[in-house]
């Protein structure tokens, strides 16, 4: 037990654990369980100007080793866009103004404005914002959420894909989301899951996810910041928590997480490299992520640019 200079994000509590000491490549990366509520965080971590700087110019070319995606990439992200669309189809009215928070690419906001809706995207990477702009021709502004000003119900619905893990106050972020949304707004929000067992243990923590959650842990984030949830699942594998919140008229108390610290503390520690090995999760990865290579591979040869790209998955999608 210790005592954190950053306080829990969720519960304002410093009375925290220590969950691991290396990140996924090996390098020092202190990992933080608050005792209280069961959320993780890192500590330390960067100073703001770091983060800034990292997030609008280096961060895509150290995920994926190149500023602009491949059109092999452009694929991947497409398929990515598809499956999101599907889940988020549901909850969709036409006619929806719809913001994607974190757009990448903006492979989402091509796919949303192809069937119809009123999309647009926010992207604090400066090369991906623009080659969103130029390649696929949608509006995706460059820029990080807690910079960006929209009027007050702007948007009847906001996306949230893989980006709440990398800021610095998920609370103000949610909270600024709220205000952009309509009464009766809603927002979807996809983190990784820390309970996650389809990974390899040591790739659990990465230095740029600060904060990692499990379902308790951003339901009542979502709770605190002024939403009720109206939809949680996991992705098929575990490795992905997708949460749909509806804003409500009044932010909440913090519940009581009674139990959820050590329900948490105790997935991520049984989470061992035996164990994981043992399991068919990591050959399921290998022999699933070489037929998405070969898929992506082939949806990229001979296509005319990223839209043919998109517009060929987008095609296939309506005929499968
Ligand atoms: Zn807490």
């Amino acid at each position: 037990m210790s005592e954190c200079p950053i306080p829990c994000n969720l519960c304002g509590s410093r009375d925290v654990d220590e969950l691991g000491s290396r990140d996924r490549d090996g390098r020092p990366l202190r990992t933080t369980i608050c005792r209280k509520c069961g959320l993780v965080w890192s500590n330390p971590r960067p100073g703001a100007d770091d983060v800034r700087r990292y997030y609008s110019r280096e961060y895509r070319l150290d995920y994926k080793g190149q500023a602009t995606p491949s059109l092999r990439h452009t694929a991947r992200s497409g398929r990515g866009a598809l499956n999101r669309y599907r889940g988020l189809a549901p909850f969709l009215n036409a006619g929806d103004r719809i913001l994607d928070a974190g757009a990448g690419g903006g492979e989402v906001v091509y796919v949303l404005r192809r069937r119809g809706f009123d999309a647009r995207g926010l992207e604090p990477d400066e090369h991906y914002a623009k080659y969103a702009r130029e390649q696929l021709g949608v509006p995706v502004d460059t820029g990080f959420v807690q910079d960006t000003v929209f009027p007050e119900g702007s948007f009847n619905v906001i996306t949230m894909y893989h980006a709440l893990e990398h800021v610095e106050d998920p609370s103000q972020i949610l909270a600024m989301l709220r205000s952009w949304l309509a009464e009766d707004g809603l927002l979807l929000v996809e983190v990784p899951n820390v309970e996650a067992t389809c990974m390899s243990p040591g790739h659990r923590f990465h230095f740029a996810h600060f904060y990692n959650f499990n379902r308790e842990t951003l339901e009542a984030l979502g709770r605190k910041t002024g939403f009720v949830t109206a939809e949680s699942k996991t992705s098929s594998d575990g490795g992905n928590l997708i949460s749909v919140f509806k804003r409500t008229s009044q932010p909440a108390a913090v519940p009581g997480l009674e139990g959820n610290y050590e329900r948490v503390a105790r997935r991520v520690r049984a989470h061992t490299p035996a164990r994981f090995y043992l399991s068919p999760a990591p050959y399921a990865g290998v022999a699933g992520r070489l037929q998405a290579y070969i898929a992506d591979r082939s949806a990229a040869r001979g296509a005319l640019g990223p839209k043919g790209v998109l517009d060929a998955l987008l095609k296939r999608s309506e005929t499968a």
